[in-house]
């Protein structure tokens, strides 16, 4: 198109900075309404909670060459249709409300969509994740430490994973595969994250090869506990090459001891891979690091910055404490890629990654460290992390409720102790947060734990307070 003449396609119109502005007036006013409702508990957190099949009957398919939604109607379904996580009584899943900043910024990094897998395909954002990683970890106290972004708290386990068998094999894994070699073990708690045994079957490992680490009644790994799995790996034949342990676990954000894991790990060789997915964002208290300490003996650390650091999902940090193993996941030639010697590549970030192409997740990051400032961040993970603690002392001062155990980080797993024992008990949790849900009172989630149903709220908003809880209880009590 020549400068200035009028656009002669659809196509041409459709991608003009025209169509942007008549769009982007609206839909940024209709997500800042958004946000005003959410926030002023004006409405319920879901406007009911269909079933796939009601929302199948909602949302229709069959596109054709034109449209076949307006965008204000669509825009209108999309927020309608869904739970709205900036509501302060959103309790649920350990999913963030956006920073409304950081969803401003991934407008931006959705815009420029650079390619990201070598340097010349996203050179700033790639110097940005540099940034990124070099400041976490600092935190984390590592002095030759480094890493990469990666799509997701899974993923990132996985990818720390492959570097650790890769060095502690003792063979090329990269290069031979397993076939002919001793099968390899992971040990992990009972409590960890179901992504582990996702890596374990990638990995052509199998789920059999995760050997349980048991755990107290906090949920938190046993350390002296560690020994007996490790002899119960070698007598199944598998030799352990890896310890996951949690900061905090899934279920009920407990953290497992992290200093004295690690001298069982130094003792026996493994990798001690932390997966801080959920609770890494705690390096940013002092207050709070304290649990975490011995975190800076693990190998590597995955840290989901979509959590308790409020970023839109996903944007994942994968730590290692020597900056060198990030390359042992994959050696490979894409010569159309990279060139030269891996090592010395850094800014090539698509070297230590499964994506190649990969969202512009240190967009937002870094804009809103760099904007924001770090302080905001802080302010926020104390807030829920305090929060939970609170939640926990008034569970405990009533009667008809039942702590799992005490909160070590923002979530906290409880029950209500209406009906009958047993069945009827955990009955009685499904159906309070279905109710909950279909009112759009509260989102509240359930948690297995040790074969008990447990209402489970993971307190991610510091707009959520202590009235909002007191009111949960009751809305609980009279559902
Ligand atoms: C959320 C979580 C994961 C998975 O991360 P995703 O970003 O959802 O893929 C892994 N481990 C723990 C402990 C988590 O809390």
């Amino acid at each position: 198109m020549q400068k200035g003449s009028e656009p002669r396609s659809t196509a041409q119109a459709t991608w003009s900075a025209e169509a942007f502005q008549r769009d982007a007036g609206p839909v940024v006013e209709r997500v800042r309404k958004h946000l005003a409702q959410a926030i002023a508990r004006d409405e319920g957190v879901t406007r009911g909670f269909p079933s796939p099949d009601e929302l199948l009957r909602h949302i229709p398919g069959g596109f054709q060459d034109a449209p076949t939604s307006s965008l204000s109607d669509f825009v209108e379904l999309a927020i309608q249709r869904s739970p709205w996580q900036h509501h302060p009584r959103y309790v649920g899943h350990q999913v963030s409300p956006a920073i409304p900043r950081a969803a401003l910024l991934q407008l931006v990094a959705a815009t420029l969509n650079n390619g990201m897998a070598a340097f010349e395909s996203g050179p700033a954002i790639s110097v940005m994740e540099r940034r990124v990683i070099e400041w976490m970890t600092a935190l984390v106290g590592w002095a030759s430490g480094g890493g990469i972004l990666t799509s997701g708290g899974s993923l990132g386990n996985l990818t720390a994973l492959l570097a650790a068998r890769q060095r502690k094999a003792g063979f090329d894994v990269r290069d031979d595969g397993l076939a002919a070699h001793q099968p390899l073990a992971l040990l992990a708690s009972d409590q960890v994250h179901y992504s582990i045994e996702r890596a374990a079957q990638i990995m052509g490992l199998g789920r059999r090869a995760v050997i349980p680490v048991r755990t107290d009644d906090r949920f938190r790994l046993v350390p002296d506990d560690i020994p007996r799995a490790f002899e119960q790996a070698n007598a199944s034949g598998r030799r352990p090459i890896a310890l996951i342990a949690s900061a905090g676990a899934t279920g009920t954000g407990s953290i497992d001891p992290l200093d004295p894991i690690a001298d069982h790990c130094e003792r026996l060789g493994l990798w001690l891979h932390v997966d801080g997915a959920h609770g890494a964002s705690a390096l940013l208290s002092p207050r709070h690091r304290e649990a975490l300490e011995g975190i800076e003996r693990a190998d590597s650390l995955t840290w989901d910055a979509h959590k308790l650091m409020s970023m839109p999902a996903l944007s994942t940090a994968v730590l290692y404490k020597d900056a060198r193993d990030a390359y042992e996941t994959f050696a490979q030639d894409a010569s159309y890629l990279f060139h030269g010697d891996p090592a010395g590549r850094w800014f090539d970030v698509g070297l230590r990654t499964v994506e190649c192409t990969k969202p512009l997740m240190a967009l937002p990051l870094y804009g809103c460290l760099a904007t924001l400032g770090v302080g905001v961040f802080r302010e926020a993970l104390e807030w829920g992390y305090d929060l939970a603690r609170e939640f926990a002392g008034m569970i405990e001062a009533a009667e008809d409720f039942e702590l799992a155990c005490a909160p070590e980080s923002n979530i906290v797993c409880f029950r209500h102790l209406d009906g009958d024992a047993g069945e009827e008990l955990d009955a009685r949790q499904r159906f309070v947060v279905d109710r909950l849900r279909e009112a759009g009172t509260f989102y509240t989630v359930k948690a297995t734990l040790r074969g008990k149903v447990y209402l489970r709220t993971a307190l991610m908003n510091p707009l959520t307070t202590r009235e909002d809880l007191e009111a949960l209880l009751e809305a609980i009590r009279v559902a």
